[in-house]
């Protein structure tokens, strides 16, 4: 009911609305990659190296500190302890899996902040492929330390100096570039966005965090639902992937986190389900934030991974059909979540993962419940702007 359909469409979102240059390339895909990624081979090879290089099964740790703050039994599904810090890399691993079967020899990506990019070329250099990665210039500048990364594992950065010079202009030229070379060329996509297949096949890469957390709860407390799943959206991959084995359970709560960036009346905010309607963004019919002749409004949010003016077609059914509850958090909430879980836990979390624990602030959480909290990051790549606020903040 919240799978996709036949036609790539959740409800009334999602599809392939593409130049007519991509039909050729999307179409091979939409028609192949059930196919591929369901053979026993490729899940042999994508599970053993979700296990040996990955780290998997990520650890879903008891917080007693949070449960104690915030009520019922709060579990974290530790997926910034995987390689490369983040949960982006089960996806890239899926994709690169496909590539190498597709007999493709350079990959291209896009990013905005560059975790995406890395995750990128962290397989490539693993799979000995080229590597090309679009860039906006004004992230490029923003975010030198994962452009130093993408450089050492040997991927090629090319910074796109055209619109706002931000993630948008770097996906056009990604699509740019692939229908320009549509035999040798995989495109990773990563995020549950673009257009069918690329939204169910990311979920079904990430759906690996869900399918474990059954697993661990079923040991762990003696039932494999969960009362709450809290999980952030950006695009909403981590989010498929924690929501994925329980959509059809209804009575597992699913909680998506939207950034509201400086305030969601301020102008500067990515919170999509608050601000957006119904559009084509990268390819797929989905809710985005755009203006009233269709220009897609350009978000904010001090956390480059939830900086995106739309949300996957998965997620925007699961907010159309109330299958979901969406709530946003501000940049302040945030930065206040990552230092409470850091002084509480010792776990330093990514930016985008505090959106989700300042959730905890938001809800009602009953004693008997149990909740799911996906910390799809770690905090390495935000040690600056933690600083930066906590030193102001106390001066
Ligand atoms: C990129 C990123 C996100 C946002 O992307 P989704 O596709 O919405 O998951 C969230 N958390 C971390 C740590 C990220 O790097």
């Amino acid at each position: 009911m919240y799978k996709v359909d036949n036609n790539g469409f959740y409800g009334k979102f999602g599809g392939a609305f593409i130049p007519e240059m991509m039909h050729k390339n999307i179409e091979y895909l939409q028609n192949e990659y059930l196919q591929i990624i369901q053979t026993k081979e490729f899940q042999e090879n994508f599970r053993g190296l979700l296990r040996d290089y990955v780290g998997r099964p990520s650890p879903l740790y008891f917080s007693e500190a949070l449960s104690n703050k915030y009520g019922g039994r709060i579990y974290l599904k530790r997926e910034d302890l995987n390689h490369t810090g983040s949960h982006k890399i089960n996806n890239t691993i899926g994709q690169i899996l496909l590539a190498k079967h597709l007999g493709k020899k350079r990959i291209i990506a896009e990013t905005g902040a560059g975790q995406h990019g890395v995750a990128t070329a962290t397989v490539c250099a693993k799979a000995g492929l080229e590597c090309i990665v679009y860039m906006g210039a004004t992230d490029v500048q923003r975010q030198q330390p994962n452009v130093e990364k993408m450089n050492f594992l040997g991927a090629k950065v090319v910074p796109v100096t055209s619109g706002n010079k931000t993630l948008k202009d770097a996906t056009n030229e990604a699509i740019r570039d692939w229908i320009s070379n549509p035999e040798d060329t995989h495109y990773i996509i990563g995020s549950v966005v673009g257009p069918h297949p690329y939204p169910d096949m990311v979920a079904r890469f990430q759906s690996v965090i869900s399918e474990e957390i059954k697993v661990q709860l079923l040991e762990k407390t003696g039932n494999e639902n969960p009362s709450k799943v809290i999980a952030c959206v950006g695009g909403g991959s981590n989010a498929a992937g924690a929501f994925y084995h329980f959509l059809d359970q209804k009575q597992v709560e699913l909680i998506a986190v939207e950034a509201a960036g400086k305030g969601v009346d301020t102008g500067e905010s990515a919170a999509t389900t608050a601000l957006g309607n119904t559009g084509v963004l990268h390819g797929a019919m989905t809710l985005l934030m755009q203006t009233e002749d269709g220009q897609i409004v350009e978000p904010y949010s001090v956390s480059a991974g939830l900086d995106y003016p739309g949300i996957g077609p998965l997620h925007s059914h699961l907010f159309d059909s109330n299958r979901a509850s969406f709530i946003n958090v501000t940049d302040n909430e945030a930065l206040d979540a990552a230092l409470e879980l850091t002084n509480l836990e010792g776990i330093i979390p990514a930016l985008e993962s505090s959106h989700a624990l300042a959730a905890l602030n938001k809800i009602e959480i009953a004693d008997e419940e149990v909740v799911i909290l996906n910390l799809s990051g770690r905090g390495d790549k935000d040690m600056e702007t933690y600083l930066n606020y906590f030193n102001s903040k106390n001066c």
